[in-house]
């Protein structure tokens, strides 16, 4: 019997940039990672904002940050909070500490890495995953090797 509330085939759920963030999905399809950066007082913003929760400026550029970060914290998801994410579970969410950029912690998933073996300070390294269906590339973080 089919899964009411967890239907096979659903697409997965896409970002929808918007002004803000849009630089930051367009550099994710080019499998570079980039972030908000206050032009005014160089403080890192991300997720991204309109106004820099430091200075009040409106003003920013995008810069390439490093591919490689440490794990910040660390969680196991057991149930799917979407349908199409279903065959995905149990999944690791981890927050990334970048390096050159520690002040920004980035979500995204700890993928190769059995959930037992994630240790806080743990390094990791962007790779980049394609969803031409839906174009969408979505950062992804496995050890570094
Ligand atoms: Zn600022």
């Amino acid at each position: 019997m089919p899964d009411p509330f967890f239907p096979e085939g659903m697409p997965l759920p896409a970002p929808q940039p918007d002004g803000v963030d849009a630089p930051f999905w367009e550099a994710c399809r080019w499998h570079e990672l980039t972030v908000q950066r206050c032009s005014d007082c160089g403080a890192f913003r991300h997720p991204p904002e309109a106004i820099c929760h430091h200075c009040l400026s409106f003003n920013s550029v995008w810069e390439p940050v490093s591919d490689r970060g440490v794990v910040y914290s660390h969680m196991n998801v057991v149930y799917p909070s979407h349908p199409a994410l279903r065959d995905r579970v149990p999944d690791n969410v981890v927050l990334v500490a970048l390096a050159g950029a520690s002040d920004v912690r980035m979500v995204g998933n700890l993928v190769d890495c059995p959930y037992p073996e994630i240790r806080i300070g743990m390094e990791v390294e962007v790779v980049f995953e394609d969803h031409p269906e839906s174009d969408l590339t979505l950062p992804r973080w496995p050890p570094s090797p």
